[in-house]
């Protein structure tokens, strides 16, 4: 029996940006008497069904916008007499659709990383079961990914994991649902190993693929203090403690290694933990600003965020630390208006932020916000091909619609051609030229000038394309760009490099 681990997509590029971690974990997660797993990352190249056999094991990660093409996989899969079974966050949602629509043999629930063993050996068997619940499992039995198995020179970046789960609650993101409101942070060693490794293999720049990496902040500490829980308090201050023995071990690796995570503005309130991820070279942070008005921020249950003058000030601080922002902005809020989004393109450039995403708010799946959208739809009973709106990923890719919240006064073309508006003025190129200056030689400047685009249109692929032609057209320049890309970030491998001593 021959496992197959696959993660779908429509358009493959021949080079990726950031190493697909489940992938390597789930890999990490086959005993060895199963034999080495045959991994297909679909943005790289199309799966080559015709390696599958009968009696293999095919295993599919869906989220909700690759969940056709998984669908179709599996039913390929099937009909060669292979067991399939889905994973992922999609698949966890809607265990029955990967059933029904992807001739699912079993689906796996949470984490893969404990129960895969247990799948595999049931499809051995011959008995799989049909749903298995993997839970949330605890930090220290996080798994290590299989980076031995990678490909050479399809990826621009590793990726690590050191914390899942966000306790906060945004009601556009389902994070805090499917992976918890409780912090769980992996052992500082199991992760440097893994940083270690991805340097050993030339990868510079890695990022570290957490829910949230600042779990705690200076305010949580002061309501259990508040509270009087010590209790709580305690807890609270060893995973604040973890963060900064983390920091500190990353920042004995050599110095070329960058970092980029994904992290709440709250941060910038906390000068020691900004030193601290800057001295371990985490020089870039996805921060997630979505709002620059109080209204829109109550809209999505984001209050702990800033707005304003305020706002221009809590991001500036990551840049005074050397920590470049990728601020991400979300239109379409119930509150906004025709100006805000003139008003967020100014804030986006006062603020310094080195580069920013501008999407439009959507109800995924899995959130509170969908939740709402779905039981308003329904009633409505819209439908394409037959398939109900509400479960717009199954209608086919060139009938499908681009589905957004309704908003109370705009209208979903006006909001478009206004988000539109605002990538073209931040991406113009005497915007990026501009930016360039955070680099100081010609050379860093046209290679800042190729990344911005790239990042441009890449995006472009999946979050603002409306029609066919057009992400055909963004999928070729990509394609394009990411091979001269991809030789900007790594470098001469480092096959004798040590794991630091505590
Ligand atoms: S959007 Fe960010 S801060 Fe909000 S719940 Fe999701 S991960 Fe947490």
């Amino acid at each position: 029996m021959t496992v197959h681990l696959v993660n779908p997509s429509d358009l493959s590029f021949g080079t990726a940006v950031i190493t697909p971690r489940w992938l390597y974990v789930i890999a990490a997660a086959t005993p060895s008497h199963f034999g080495e797993p045959i991994i297909v990352d679909e943005t790289l190249d199309p799966v080559d069904v015709t390696r599958i056999r009968p009696g293999d094991m095919v295993g599919i990660g869906i989220h909700t916008s690759n969940a056709l093409r998984g669908y179709t996989i599996g039913v390929e899969a099937r009909s060669r007499g292979a067991w399939v079974v889905f994973g992922g966050i999609h698949a966890t949602l809607f265990p029955e659709e990967a059933h029904e629509r992807g001739s699912a043999h079993s689906v796996v629930k949470g984490d893969g990383d404990v129960v895969w063993a247990r799948v595999l050996q049931d499809c051995h068997d011959a008995r799989p079961a049909r749903v298995y619940e993997g839970g949330r499992v605890g930090a220290d039995r996080f798994l290590r990914a299989r980076w031995d198995l990678l490909p050479p020179d399809r990826y621009m970046w590793g990726s690590v994991q050191t914390v899942r789960g966000c306790p906060k609650h945004c009601s556009f993101c389902s994070v805090w649902r499917t992976d918890g409101q409780e912090p769980r942070q992996r052992g500082v060693d199991a992760v440097i190993r893994e940083v270690v490794e991805l340097r050993r293999l030339g990868f510079r720049f890695i990022a570290l693929a957490d829910d949230n990496f600042y779990p705690v902040t200076l305010q949580d500490l002061q309501t259990a203090a508040r509270k009087s829980d010590p209790h709580r308090l305690q807890e609270l201050q060893e995973l604040r403690d973890e963060r900064f023995q983390l920091m500190a071990q990353l920042a004995k690796l050599p110095d070329d290694l960058v970092f980029y995570t994904q992290i709440t503005m709250e941060a910038a309130e906390d000068p020691a933990f900004l030193d601290a991820m800057s001295k371990a070279h985490i020089r870039g942070a996805l921060v997630g600003v979505e709002s620059v008005t109080e209204a829109g921020l109550k809209d999505i249950y984001k209050g702990f965020n800033l707005w304003g003058e305020a706002l221009v000030t809590r991001l500036q601080a990551f840049k005074r630390h050397g920590i470049h922002v990728l601020g991400s902005f979300i239109f379409g809020l119930p509150s906004d208006r025709a100006e805000t989004f003139d008003a967020t393109a100014a804030l986006a450039e006062r603020a310094d932020l080195t580069f920013a995403q501008f999407v439009m708010l959507t109800p995924f799946p899995g959130t509170v916000d969908f939740a709402k959208w779905e039981t308003e739809m329904a009633s409505a009973g819209a439908s394409i091909d037959g398939i109900p709106i509400t479960r717009h990923w199954l209608i086919p890719q060139e009938h499908r619609p681009k589905v957004y919240t309704p908003h109370p006064t705009l209208s979903a073309d006006e909001i478009r051609a206004r988000t539109q508006a605002v990538w073209d003025r931040f991406y113009s190129l005497p915007q990026i030229w501009a930016r360039s200056r955070v680099v100081t030689s010609l050379r860093a400047r046209l290679a800042f000038l190729l990344i911005s685009k790239l990042y441009r249109q890449m995006y472009a692929n999946t979050g603002i394309a409306t029609d066919s032609a057009r992400t055909a057209r963004s999928a070729r320049w990509a394609r394009w760009l990411a091979r001269p890309c991809r030789r900007l970030f790594v470098t001469a491998p480092m096959p004798h490099l040590q794991v630091p001593t505590s």
